[in-house]
């Protein structure tokens, strides 16, 4: 039985779980999945073993929606999957993770495929090639599997006996490694997309799983696998800092809301406007950047904007008329604190610029007298393959139009962006990928 994916799967949480005695897992999968809730709001799922046999159970919707009476994940063995998606016909049996029966397997997989320069494959793909492999163990199939695949994954796959964890040689998507000991001295191994996961379960972050390296653990204990015939150069997509992950989440040593705390500074340094009364944020990423932006400039920082929580995600909707409609529900101004004051309005990114239209026209409309528009990244010029979520170059703003042309149609007083090579400086030791800021790039795959 297959449990296969429609599209590509990009973002996508994935969570694994290893307890060295047999409990019931359903707290840590809840406080896991939900932690992650951020990375997939499409479906879930769970698969999970006591060593005898495999059980799952897929949703769509929330991670809540999995946790009914009849959700009872008893075993030592699971793994948890969130599915972001731009399908609008998606479907709870196109959900992961995935079961290979004939392996005795379960993947979950984030990431963007292509198998031996085949064309894009999805998870499904995955799971097919890697029940061809001849080898007997799956750390082996694993490793062969690594030279064939192109493109960005992190997989937690599981067996009735291991739970095993890989990252891309690039390290393009996250993945870390944790270790809970709760009160009942029971001591488990936990993989994750990311550490909000793992610190909201109860345990602490032990390392990022390195750029291709297989992480395998077993009742022996954790073993790493990280021969590679050649370096692993990191590239983790500057997406994860500047949108995706949680605030609260740590990728090496730098915690997502100091990256874009400090993102706020460096705008700060870079643009500053005499005549500005009050700095925003778009809620919620690009907040921290609003709140650096105000920290350094000594302009007060205020709430521009409520965002309605209870609102799903207005850019995957598929027709942009109906992703405008999302967006003006999702976000409305706080005319009390705009109106008859010069703004500067912060967003982490602009990607087709319906947000931003949205927010700078409520703003005008609300009284605001002049709209000084930061970006806590460059312009976003060219479609990424393995990260941002658009089908194509023209759908881009900054691919469409120069800078000055972006200010004209957003109807602002200014534009500014953070460089490439600035995000080098703010994300310390992280070695980034920033394809999608470079115009000439056009295809990684
Ligand atoms: P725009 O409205 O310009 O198309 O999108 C920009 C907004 O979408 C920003 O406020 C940013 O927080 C958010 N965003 C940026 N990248 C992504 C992505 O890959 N997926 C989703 N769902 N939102 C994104
Ligand atoms: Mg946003």
């Amino acid at each position: 039985m297959y449990r296969s994916s429609d599209k590509m799967e990009e973002y996508c949480g994935v969570l694994g779980i290893y307890s060295k005695k047999t409990a019931n897992l359903s707290d840590y999968l809840y406080d896991g999945l939900q932690s992650l809730q951020h990375r997939g709001q499409e479906g879930a799922g769970a698969c999970w073993t006591d060593g005898s046999s495999f059980m799952s159970k897929h949703k769509l919707g929330l991670s809540t929606n999995l946790f009914s009476s009849d959700f009872n994940p008893y075993g030592n063995i699971a793994i948890g999957h969130l599915r972001y998606s731009t399908s609008n016909d998606l479907k709870a049996a196109s959900l992961g993770p995935m079961l290979s029966t004939e392996r005795n397997f379960a993947l979950a997989h984030n990431g963007h495929l292509r198998v031996n320069n085949s064309n894009e494959v999805d998870t499904l793909e995955a799971v097919k090639f890697l029940e061809k492999g001849q080898a007997e163990d799956m750390i082996s199939i694993f490793e062969s599997f690594r030279y064939k695949l192109e493109g960005s994954y992190a997989f937690v796959l599981m067996t009735k006996e291991k739970l095993i964890g890989m990252r891309d040689p690039k390290g393009i998507r996250p993945l870390l490694l944790g270790y809970i000991k709760n009160k009942y001295d029971e001591e488990l191994w936990i993989l994750s997309s990311e550490s909000c996961a793992i610190k909201t379960m109860g345990g602490n972050v032990i390392r990022m799983v390195e750029p291709g390296e297989i992480i395998e653990i077993d009742s022996s204990g954790i073993h790493s696998y990280k021969q590679f015939n050649h370096q692993c150069n990191e590239e983790l997509c500057a997406f994860e800092y500047i949108y995706f992950s949680r605030a609260d989440s740590q990728i090496y040593d730098t915690c997502v809301h100091e990256f874009r705390y400090k993102s706020g500074i460096l705008l700060s340094k870079k643009y500053n406007f005499s005549d500005a009364d009050i700095v925003i944020g778009a809620p919620d990423s690009g907040i921290p950047a609003a709140m650096g932006y105000s920290k350094e400039s000594n302009i007060p920082y205020v709430e521009g904007f409520v965002k309605n929580h209870y609102m799903g995600r207005s850019f995957i909707e598929p027709e942009s008329n109906l992703r405008k409609k999302r967006v003006q529900l999702k976000l409305n101004v706080l005319e009390y604190n705009v109106s008859g004051k010069n703004v500067v309005l912060i967003d982490d990114s602009l990607v087709r610029g319906n947000t931003a239209k949205h927010m700078i026209e409520s703003l005008k409309k609300c009284g605001a007298k002049k709209v000084y528009f930061l970006l806590a990244s460059p312009p976003i010029t060219s479609h990424c393959y393995l990260g941002i979520d658009t089908k194509s170059h023209e759908e881009l703003i900054a691919h469409k139009k120069s800078i000055e042309e972006i200010k004209i149609s957003l109807g602002v007083d200014f534009i500014g962006f953070i460089e490439t090579d600035e995000l080098d400086t703010i994300a310390s030791s992280s070695k980034l990928c920033k394809k999608c800021f470079n115009l000439k790039y056009k295809r990684i795959l």
